[in-house]
């Protein structure tokens, strides 16, 4: 394609999961005063993926921004809320530690807390960074309560995101595309034709010999990749040489009696478990390297590990980690798993599906593109993908556990480029880098150096200005400060019953 401009009337998104619901919903409301047409194209025949249910905070912006209350998603979605991920023998067997949607303690404007809290450290104090933020230590009194909107200090700053049944939210968001005009064909695509003029994709086929086109198609087919892959031969980026889990086996149960405010996440000798809290019941899984487990073991693992009744049989997945070379390609972008797939370790699917949607928008403020357009949709891409990438890769870097071959090889395996410097920078200086798209902030990296023992040599000397009573004092302050704070919200299930009708098992 040169610099020539196309223009859209039409669009078809390929597949019905939580990504193209997502997808169809966002741009029906984008598109509400443009004449373009969009078709949503499912097969009930193949059904969607139907995992993906801890989210992070991004996806309340996404939905805020169609209408939806946080109120309305809790319900239509029997959600419980999350205000992050219990990392269990993470860095070494018998240690928890949690990573909050959230801060830590209240810094100056100049020097981040943590470089005061260092300071305090190597002089006697042993208090744990979790003290200073009301997301971990709501999170592990499980409580909850709406962020307060004008926070008078830092102290009082937290968010929070869903555990949410993923099949729940998709129909919420197929119900409101098809309020916005969203045209749903049942039916499976059996072909692709390419034009043989410049291999843009012009139609789809069916088995019934029906076919339909469109100016731009949208590939939400999941890990096959129907469109950018199957039919215009777009390669992919395989990172299992960091992401060494390539399976996964999910299992529902029946709901434990009170739902807690965060993900667990339990490390295990050649994976690690998933237990996520729904309201009517509870999410397991487990994420495992067939190079070093079988499936068997895998599945026996999983199963002794759960409580409560199993509502299904399990499910088997298996994924390459990575992502698409390019997400862009021709006339069809891919949004979802068909665009890659990083495990689900930190909730970053569904949050990576919100940013592509939000990048799609951003280009067709008008409804037209060029090449340009695409470059830029792609450098994007590539850049969100290879930040969680490196954010996953750190948790597996930087583990002591003893006990298996898997966290060994992830211990002396070599990073990419831009980890190893933040990393360098972190531990010489007490610096988190920040870089361009990512989607974790400081404080998200801070939890997990802080959790697995990846502590800086030094801190900025700045916080000399300060004396050390006096520091003292301060920290003493706001531990104090967030303590309070945690015994006047109320528990998570006295939140989830006042706003959700939620009723505790008997
Ligand atoms: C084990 C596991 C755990 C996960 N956990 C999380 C998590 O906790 N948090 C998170 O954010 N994400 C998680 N994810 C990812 C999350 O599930 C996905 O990002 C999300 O469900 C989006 O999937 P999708 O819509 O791209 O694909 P799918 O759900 O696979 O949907 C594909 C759609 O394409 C349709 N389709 C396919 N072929 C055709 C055809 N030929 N004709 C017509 N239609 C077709 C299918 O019918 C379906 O509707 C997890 C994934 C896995 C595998």
């Amino acid at each position: 394609m040169t610099s020539e401009n196309k223009t859209i009337n039409s669009i078809i998104i390929v597949g019905g999961g939580t990504a193209g619901w997502m997808t169809a919903a966002a741009l029906s409301h984008h598109f509400k005063d443009k004449a373009v047409g969009i078709t949503l194209v499912e097969s009930s025949q193949l059904g969607t993926v139907g995992v993906g249910e801890a989210t992070i905070p991004t996806l309340r912006r996404f939905y805020q921004k169609l209408g939806f209350t946080d109120t309305e998603v809790l319900k239509a979605t029997n959600a419980t809320c999350k205000l992050g991920i219990e990392f269990k023998d993470w860095y070494k067997k018998d240690t928890s530690f949690i990573h909050p949607f959230g801060i830590y303690g209240q810094g100056t404007k100049d020097v981040p807390f943590h470089h005061y809290w260092l300071k305090s450290r190597q002089h006697g104090d042993k208090s744990d960074l979790a003290q200073y933020s009301l997301g971990v230590q709501l999170a592990q009194h499980n409580k909850f309560t709406f962020p307060i909107e004008k926070p008078q200090s830092q102290l009082e700053i937290f968010d929070w995101a869903l555990h949410f049944d993923a099949s729940l939210f998709a129909k919420l968001m197929k119900e409101f595309s098809l309020k916005n005009k969203v045209e749903l064909i049942d039916n499976k695509v059996e072909r692709v034709k390419l034009s043989p003029s410049n291999g843009d994709i012009e139609t789809l086929c069916f088995s019934d010999n029906r076919e339909i086109s469109a100016d731009l198609f949208i590939d939400c087919s999941g890990f096959k990749g129907l469109l950018i892959s199957e039919a215009l031969n777009v390669g992919y980026h395989d990172w299992s040489e960091w992401l060494v889990c390539d399976r996964a086996i999910a299992l529902q149960t029946e709901a434990s009696d009170l739902p807690i405010t965060r993900t667990i996440s339990h490390a295990q000798k050649a994976g690690w478990l998933w237990h996520i809290p729904l309201q009517h019941r509870t999410g397991n899984g487990h994420v495992y390297s067939s190079q070093y487990i079988s499936d068997d073991e895998a599945l026996d693992t999983l199963q002794q590990s759960i409580q409560g009744k199993a509502l299904h049989q399990p499910r088997q997945f298996s994924f390459t980690p990575g992502r698409r070379k390019q997400a862009w390609a021709k006339n069809c972008i891919a949004i979802g798993l068909s665009s890659g797939f990083i495990e689900p370790l930190e909730s970053t699917s569904i949050a990576l599906v919100e940013t592509a949607i939000e990048k799609v928008i951003l280009s067709f403020q008008q409804t037209r593109y060029n090449q340009q357009t695409i470059d830029r949709f792609n450098e994007v891409t590539a850049l969100e993908y290879e930040r969680v990438r490196d954010f996953i890769i750190l948790h597996y870097k930087v583990n002591q556990r003893e006990d298996s071959p898997m966290w060994q090889h992830c211990r002396e395996m070599t990073l990419p480029t831009e980890l190893n410097e933040k990393m360098r920078e972190f531990k010489e200086h007490g610096k988190i880098i920040r870089y361009p798209w990512e989607i974790f902030g400081a404080d998200s990296w801070l939890a997990i150096f802080n959790g697995m023992n990846y502590l800086p040599n030094s801190y900025d000397k700045r916080v000399d200005n300060m004396e050390l009573s006096y520091l003292h004092d301060n920290l003493a302050y706001m531990k104090n400060r967030v303590q309070q704070a945690v015994n006047s919200i109320p528990s998570h299930s006295d939140f989830l019953k006042h706003h959700c009708g939620f009723k505790v098992k008997n």
